[in-house]
């Protein structure tokens, strides 16, 4: 199907962007990679008559480190995630999942800013950003917000930014030593959307396990953490036994939709097992295996 017709816009300043989001109000979307919101168009779910393309404001992309603290531009693309060294080396979890989403056009295109916006519980990063601990820059007509990955996500396409906000920023601590992680993900074929996934981030101090968090795709209206699993393996020396109940108990925060890719039972059940795979993979790499 073709969209309906729009207006095109194309700012080169975070600023001019913000602007045009303030005076079109809530007839105008952005465009980032354009590969979840074309669709949408397409199918008429969304019907803007305005779009402002993010494409050409340089600010908005790129990857770097200040403070201990790494920034990635809102339109940093998938592929320069997986090949930035920056990340590879100082929050590897990151590369790990850009490089499971879609296929190599999706990811050619498809920005780390567009992916957690959108808020479909299906995107990779939102479970990523909240095994992290991420940051999200929102800047707007009243300046600049940081808030919190957790938190963040309000429903399923709703989230805290507002109708005239940019998410503009990730901010992402730099990974500790002792540091596991690891992004387990089931799907039907390659290119595909998650039927479940897990994302893994721990660290162990003197062989216990001083931080966990583990976050879940596509098994709830939200990208979800699984506290209660968190809380049984937080100050413990992590072993099978005690993995097996931690990824058990991490069906508690699943409530999946029912779909194409499964059923309610299916899903969550593949959500245990990915938490499994995931918190073995995540302590292996922690003791440097
Ligand atoms: C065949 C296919 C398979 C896919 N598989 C996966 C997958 O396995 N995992 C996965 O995570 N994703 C998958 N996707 C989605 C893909 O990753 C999208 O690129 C992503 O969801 C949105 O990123 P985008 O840059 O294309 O954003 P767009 O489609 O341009 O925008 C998406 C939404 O976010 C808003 N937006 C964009 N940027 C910003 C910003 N900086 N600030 C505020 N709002 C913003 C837009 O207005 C729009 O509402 C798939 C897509 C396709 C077509």
């Amino acid at each position: 199907m073709i969209p309906p017709s729009f207006q095109y816009h194309a700012p080169t300043t975070i600023a001019q962007a913000v602007k045009l989001l303030e005076s079109l109000g809530a007839d105008a979307k952005l465009l980032a990679g354009g590969h979840s919101l074309l669709p949408m168009m397409k199918l008429r779910f969304a019907e803007p008559s305005h779009l402002i393309d993010l494409n050409r404001i340089e600010e908005l992309r790129g990857v770097w480190e200040r403070d201990g603290v790494i920034h990635i531009g809102a339109m940093t693309t998938e592929n320069d995630l997986i090949t930035s060294s920056l990340l590879q080396e100082k929050c590897p979890l990151i590369p790990e999942a850009a490089a499971l989403i879609a296929d190599p056009q999706v990811r050619s295109r498809g920005t780390i800013g567009g992916d957690i916006a959108h808020g479909d519980p299906g995107n990779d990063h939102p479970a990523v950003m909240l095994a992290l601990e991420a940051q999200f820059v929102l800047t707007g007509p009243r300046g600049e917000r940081v808030v919190p990955a957790n938190g963040f996500y309000l429903g399923t396409y709703f989230t805290q930014l507002e109708a005239d906000e940019i998410l503009t920023e990730i901010l992402v601590p730099v990974s500790l030593p002792g540091s596991g992680w690891a992004y387990a993900k089931l799907k039907r074929k390659t290119g595909d959307f998650a039927i479940a996934a897990a994302a893994v981030y721990l660290r162990l101090e003197g062989g216990v396990c001083s931080r966990v968090n583990i976050a879940l795709t596509n098994v709830a209206p939200t990208a979800v953490r699984a506290t209660e699993a968190e809380r049984m393996l937080a100050g413990s020396v992590l072993n099978e036994a005690l993995i097996e109940q931690a990824a058990q108990r991490a069906m508690e925060a699943c409530d999946p939709a029912e779909d194409l890719r499964g059923d309610r039972e299916y899903k969550t059940r593949m959500a245990c097992e990915m938490v499994r795979r995931a918190l073995h993979q995540a302590v292996q790499r922690a003791r440097g295996g």
